[in-house]
């Protein structure tokens, strides 16, 4: 599943639709995609309008349009369109005349792009938002954010001390954008059984290195993806063509025989928190 360096790539890989106007939306109306809103409501909301801005928060993308018929010049957004990407969603630009195929849910097609949203196994989610409806004003600080301190942190996390390490950075409410394969590079690099209680482990630690972990995945995978072909986006499985280094736990965890890239013990595997977890059993001792 994408997690908040692949999503920030995938910002990035629409980036280039800032400035152009949506001169028609095609869809393929029937898939899950749409069970928050239907297609045709995205048609008529976007069609005319122009892509003026984009953010990423967590898991999310947000893309923002203006009313370029009403009044060409404005850079104000008037409608949002949020999206989820699931467990398999991907964002590509192709070009003009690109012909959809079964898994692109829809295409924003402008003068000189195509802009799609494919997604073969459906998790992935679309919503509109309306200019005075600012859904992003509620959501929990992001991990990178100045204010996401350590009495933010104690305070989020007073009644979950009997919380195992891999649930609460799992937690979307406490950690937006970290999924199983960040999470897995924390608990190893915090040299901890990702199973260990809240209450066993020192919370500052764990903020400064889910802060380093995040940092280093935007550096790894977003900005080092950045430069490439948007027209091929990414795909799950082999997200990206520049991932994090051997020297991180990402590259071996699901390797047959994967290793611990620090000690070189053959890394186990068992499912904590509802997913599958790697870890190092020299360096990770379960307590
Ligand atoms: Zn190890």
């Amino acid at each position: 599943m994408p997690e908040l360096a692949e999503v920030e790539l995938a910002r990035r890989i629409w980036e280039p639709g800032k400035g152009q106007e949506v001169i028609a939306v095609e869809s393929h109306p029937e898939t899950r995609v749409y069970r928050d809103t239907p297609a045709g409501k995205i048609q008529t909301h976007l069609t005319r309008k122009m892509m003026v801005d984009s953010r990423t928060h967590g898991k999310r993308l947000l893309f923002g349009f203006s009313d370029s018929l009403v009044n060409p010049s404005a850079r104000d957004p008037v409608i949002y369109l949020e999206v989820h990407l699931g467990m398999s969603g991907r964002l590509f630009l192709a070009d003009p005349y690109y012909c959809p195929d079964k898994h692109d849910h829809f295409v924003l097609r402008t003068k000189n792009l195509s802009f799609v949203y494919s997604d073969y196994r459906q998790f992935g989610r679309v919503y509109l938002h309306q200019q005075d409806h600012k859904p992003w004003e509620t959501l929990p600080l992001e991990v990178l954010h100045a204010k996401f301190t350590l009495a933010y942190l104690r305070q989020l996390t007073t009644r979950r001390k009997g919380t195992s390490l891999k649930a609460l950075l799992l937690d979307q409410s406490i950690f937006p954008g970290i999924g199983n394969w960040m999470a897995d590079e924390i608990c190893w690099r915090l040299f901890r059984f990702p199973g260990t209680p809240l209450q066993e482990l020192d919370l500052a630690v764990i903020r400064r290195v889910s802060r380093q972990v995040c940092r280093g995945a935007l550096r790894h995978v977003a900005d080092k993806n950045s430069s490439r072909d948007g027209k091929r986006g990414f795909s799950p499985g082999s997200y990206v063509e520049q991932v994090p280094p051997s020297s991180w736990l990402f590259q071996h965890r699901w390797k047959a025989g994967g290793a611990c890239p620090r000690c070189h013990s053959p890394l186990e595997r068992c499912t904590i928190a509802t997913r599958t977890t790697a870890w190092c059993p020299r360096c990770q001792p379960m307590t």
